[in-house]
């Protein structure tokens, strides 16, 4: 695939854990219409009222594994010690049909998708600094306290390659980086309200 296939547009949102990434994606699949969220594979143990299929397609890792000796993934990355991959045959199919596809990745499986498709619109989400960080991932309470640790020096490295990417917001007010994520969608989507550029 290459990226003169993509017809509709391509979004890679990355931030560290608990910069309100998934809050945000939430608000933005509400204001803006005819986007499609790909849905990663992941070794990690699903959290709380987490779904297979909707959040993320859990899998073993040897599964995940032998999606890498078959080159199964459009890229995959270890973060925090799991696997976490785009399926290869999902981003070909979803491309060929017009979507605008969303990827909630990490910067390094950001990196691979820009090296491909060097369209792709890329956003980071910056927490208002690493306390507050902190706070939001202790009070979403889905991590224990080695977890967080992990997280916050992730944070770290992740924050200083925010250079790397072409639009940068900084989550502390909501609704102000909610209406900022929305017009950088608004502004590079293609096609009509579902999506789909004319055949
Ligand atoms: P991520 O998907 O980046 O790991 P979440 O969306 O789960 O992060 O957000 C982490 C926590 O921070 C959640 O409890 C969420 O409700 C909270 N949160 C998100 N955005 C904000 C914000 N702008 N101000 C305060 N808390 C926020
Ligand atoms: P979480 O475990 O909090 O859901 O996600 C941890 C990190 O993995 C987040 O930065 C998230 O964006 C990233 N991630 C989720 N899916 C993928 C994927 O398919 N590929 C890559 N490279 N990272 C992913």
């Amino acid at each position: 695939m290459t990226t003169k296939e993509i017809k509709g547009s391509l979004f890679v949102v990355s931030a560290p854990s608990g910069a309100g990434k998934t809050t945000l994606l939430k608000r933005l699949f509400a204001c803006v219409p005819g986007l499609e969220y790909s849905i990663s594979a992941t070794t990690r143990a699903p959290r709380k009222g987490e779904q297979h299929g909707k959040d993320y397609f859990f899998v073993s890792r040897q599964e995940f594994e032998q999606g890498i000796e078959q080159s199964r993934w459009a890229e995959w990355a270890t973060v925090h010690g799991n696997y976490y991959g785009t399926s290869q045959d999902y981003l070909r199919d979803a491309a060929q049909r017009g979507a605008n596809i969303v990827l909630d990745i990490d910067v390094q499986g950001a990196r691979q998708i820009v090296k491909r498709f060097p369209d792709a619109v890329t956003i980071f989400v910056l927490p208002p600094s690493l306390n507050a960080l902190e706070m939001r991932l202790v009070n979403r309470g889905t991590d224990d306290s080695q977890t967080i640790a992990k997280r916050l020096e992730a944070a770290k490295w992740e924050m200083e390659q925010r250079g790397e990417f072409a639009h940068q917001i900084i989550n502390d007010d909501l609704e102000i980086a909610v209406r900022e994520l929305c017009s950088i969608v608004l502004n590079h989507k293609k096609g009509g309200a579902l999506g789909q550029t004319a055949s």
